[in-house]
């Protein structure tokens, strides 16, 4: 399947995507994590987006969409795959649109995690990444068994320098601004499949999953 997440900052994306993709055995790309991944490596591109990941703001969409193409354009895609993060603008929406036209595919679902706008700063501000492998924790939704350490691979909890109060605010009304209007767009071609983020993360996961095989009938 072809998916889309969608779903303010904080609703759950991430830790939805990694399940759902294992559980459909497709590749699970997340915008958010190759850019950090990015800016830890200190490429060019990667001192260019922290600037405005810093600040809350989108990174411009001629850097993502190329970053995206080639990574659609790799072999594990053809078996599908589950697009976290992206897109979040028109423009990357019609580039995504056209990169799938190309390869004669279609978008299957997008999936909608609604979370009310005063949760998100409690998840955002109590979420620890691994720096090793990515996993994501909460300090009181989801501790690891070991404070400060991953549950998987040991490695070290860290809080993303974008994950503070004022940023978060921020990276709220960018969501309403700019992505938010995407569901009127993948809403008009019946795609976008509502799923209540605010509930326990397992029976999110259940929420997705069920919707997902009517889908697939
Ligand atoms: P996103 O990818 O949408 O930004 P994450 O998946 O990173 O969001 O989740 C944000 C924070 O909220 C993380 O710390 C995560 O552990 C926590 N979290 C995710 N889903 C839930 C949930 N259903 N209930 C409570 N906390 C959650
Ligand atoms: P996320 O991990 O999805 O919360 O993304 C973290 C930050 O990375 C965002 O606040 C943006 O600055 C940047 N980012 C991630 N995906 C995109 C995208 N599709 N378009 C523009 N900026 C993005």
């Amino acid at each position: 399947m072809n998916l889309l997440i969608m779903g303010p900052p904080g609703a759950g994306k991430g830790t939805q995507a990694v399940e759902v993709a294992k559980e459909l055995k497709i590749p699970h790309i997340s915008t958010g994590d190759m850019l950090r991944e990015a800016v830890k490596q200190g490429t060019e591109m990667g001192k260019k987006a922290k600037e405005y990941m810093d600040k809350g703001q989108l990174v411009p969409d001629e850097v993502i969409i190329g970053v995206v193409r080639d990574r659609l354009g790799q072999p594990d895609c053809k078996a599908g795959f589950l697009l976290d993060g992206f897109p979040r603008t028109l423009p990357q929406a019609e580039a995504l649109d056209e990169t799938l036209k190309n390869v004669g595919i279609k978008i299957d679902a997008v999936i909608n995690i609604n979370v009310p706008r005063e949760r998100i700063v409690a998840r955002i501000t109590g979420r620890r990444v691994c720096r090793a492998c990515g996993d994501t924790y909460h300090v009181v939704n989801k501790p690891p068994q070991e404070s400060g350490k991953c549950d998987k691979c040991g490695g070290e909890l860290y809080q993303r320098s974008d994950d503070t109060e004022e940023t978060v605010n921020k990276r709220l009304d960018v969501y309403e601004a700019q992505t938010q209007p995407l569901l009127d767009y993948y809403g008009r071609q019946g795609l976008v499949k509502d799923i209540n983020g605010d509930q326990e993360i397992g029976k999110v996961l259940q929420d997705i999953l069920d919707t997902l095989k009517q889908i697939k009938g």
